[in-house]
């Protein structure tokens, strides 16, 4: 068993390599142990709190089941393909224009956003 200190730079580094975009932690925990870190379940979960804690990760704004986690960087919207899950970057779909259209129209000041494009991957659209 890795011991606890070495699991979040571990997580960083299977993050980085980028199997996938985003990972939920069951999907987190497989990953690991292919790389041949054996962290159980909890160890990863609480590794993934506190890397949440301190800014290096975040939850996928995504509620479809299972949280999904990845890399805290630039802001994107994502691409999801509703009949396998799979989740994919891409660069940000809301214009700057709309943004300020809504704040005028509704008095609020806009502070962030999630955008989420549900379709078919092009594996899922060939069966
Ligand atoms: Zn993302
Ligand atoms: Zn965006």
């Amino acid at each position: 068993m890795a011991r606890p200190s070495r699991i979040p730079p571990q997580i960083l580094d299977t993050m980085t390599r980028g199997a996938r975009h985003a990972w939920t932690l069951e999907q987190l925990t497989a990953d690991l142990h292919e790389g041949g870190v054996q962290a159980d379940f909890s160890s990863v979960y609480r590794a993934v709190e506190r890397l949440l804690g301190e800014g290096r990760l975040v939850r996928v704004g995504i509620d479809d089941g299972a949280p999904r986690f990845e890399l805290a960087g630039e802001h994107h919207d994502h691409l999801r393909c509703v009949r396998c899950a799979a989740l994919e970057a891409i660069p940000c779909v809301v214009d700057r224009a709309g943004l300020d259209a809504v704040a005028v129209r509704t008095g609020y000041t806009v502070t962030a956003h999630r955008v989420v494009l549900d379709g078919l991957c092009p594996a899922c659209r060939q069966r």
